[in-house]
């Protein structure tokens, strides 16, 4: 079968060695500006170095978001941008709008580009027009059925991509106001504070006070709440319908979601490429994936937007693990970052790439000095009794029931 490219998120440096390490072909990532994803680390330019001198090292794919949609005012700091960063060996831009397609042709007329899924590109019309203006690869919208991603192939030469996991968004991926309306933040800029999930209710302007909620159901009220995308049970349907690229949503996950979804997809994307007819559901990456914060799991618009594959009537974050740490190479030896703070006695999990896995007991936490410690603390260097086969580049988690937040670290 031909190779199609795993790729993922990389919000700072240590998420992009992270997701190199677990499986990515491929990363893509933000500068300090004009990149969706203003909250997200970013890069500036000798962190790009970097992120590009570790993808060369590796043989990886390197992108860079430039997917904003941008004002008049913008493009001569757009065109000093793109100069300083011609020199740069990256693989691609990601661009959404033709005003910022037009100023890399013009400035840096060599570098490949990539149609960020902002475009909402629905059909093959569309994808052959920007693939005439220049585009290598198109992100399709997410809201296209697997038949019209099949349809699309047949009538384009062009690469395609999509997204397989990750948040959806009620609105065309960001085109949305919402958010800007009611806090300033505008989505459009990377800044959505996802409004659309808050609690709403109704009043009537002659009852103030009397508030109606607005109900899907009897468990909530959250009409416009999504779920998160997750084909990972689908990569052979994506596969046969002949995608190029498969793309994991979230620069602004952390380092243990980056982490464990790369290596799931991997391991997915490995065993459907070596046996498309043969290709199972293993029940350990399902699993996997229920242990990072994540909405609801649903199909997306893959077979119909209607009904459970997009909308969730509960909008609260799940996980079933906590990131506790990362494994670190200290001389010869190996040591533990804390991320979180945990206690001698507690049983962790050690993940690393592959899908290894391996659960032990913390018997005594010591100071790099050999000190006996009370607790390992975030971001403090301890030594362990890791297990057999541990690396440098693990990380450590501890299983939890549900939490109503976030994993960001
Ligand atoms: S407010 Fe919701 S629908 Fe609008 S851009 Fe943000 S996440 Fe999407």
């Amino acid at each position: 079968m031909k190779k199609v490219e795993l790729l993922a998120p990389a919000g700072d440096l240590e998420k992009l060695e992270t997701a190199l390490r677990f499986g990515a072909d491929a990363v893509y990532l933000g500068t300090e500006r004009f990149g969706l994803r203003a909250l997200a680390g970013n890069f500036d330019l000798g962190q790009l170095r970097q992120a590009r001198d570790l993808c060369r090292a590796q043989g990886k794919k390197l992108y860079l978001t430039l997917n904003a949609w941008l004002r008049p005012q913008e493009f001569p700091d757009l065109a000093a941008l793109l100069e300083e960063l011609r020199p740069l060996d990256f693989d691609a831009y990601i661009v959404g709008d033709p005003g910022v397609l037009a100023t890399v042709r013009q400035v840096d007329a060599a570098r490949p580009l990539h149609l960020s899924t902002q475009a909402n590109t629905t059909n093959a019309q569309g994808v052959n027009f920007w693939a005439a203006a220049g585009v290598a690869r198109v992100n399709l919208a997410r809201e296209l059925r697997l038949e019209e991603i099949r349809a699309i192939r047949a009538a384009t030469a062009c690469e395609l991509e999509v997204f397989v996991h990750g948040a959806l968004c009620v609105a065309y991926s960001g085109r949305c106001l919402l958010s800007a309306a009611l806090t300033g933040r505008e989505a459009n800029r990377g800044l959505c504070a996802h409004p659309c999930r808050w609690r709403y209710a109704l009043m009537e302007e002659t009852r103030p006070g009397e508030y109606f909620p607005v109900e899907e159901d009897e468990r909530g009220t959250y009409v416009f709440n999504s779920r998160d995308l997750c084909l990972v049970e689908h990569l052979p349907e994506l596969v046969a319908a002949g995608v190029d690229s498969l793309k994991i949503e979230g620069r602004m996950k952390s380092v243990y979601y980056v982490a464990a979804v790369t290596r799931v997809y991997r391991a997915a994307l490995d065993r459907c490429l070596a046996d498309p007819r043969g290709f199972a559901l293993d029940p350990e990456w399902r699993a996997e994936l229920d242990k990072v914060s994540h909405r609801p799991y649903g199909t997306g618009f893959l077979f119909g937007g209607e009904g459970a594959g997009v909308h969730a009537a509960d909008s609260a974050y799940v996980r079933a693990c906590d990131f506790v740490g990362v494994v670190r190479e200290e001389g010869e030896s190996l040591v533990v970052q804390g991320r979180n703070r945990f206690l001698p006695g507690e049983t962790l999990e050690i993940i690393g790439p592959a899908m290894r896995t391996a659960a032990f007991c913390v018997n005594e936490i010591r100071s790099l000095e050999g000190d006996s410690l009370p607790a390992g603390q975030p971001n403090r260097l301890v030594r362990l009794t890791l297990p057999e086969g541990t690396q440098a580049g693990d990380l450590l988690r501890r299983p939890v029931k549900s939490l109503g937040d976030t994993d960001q670290i």
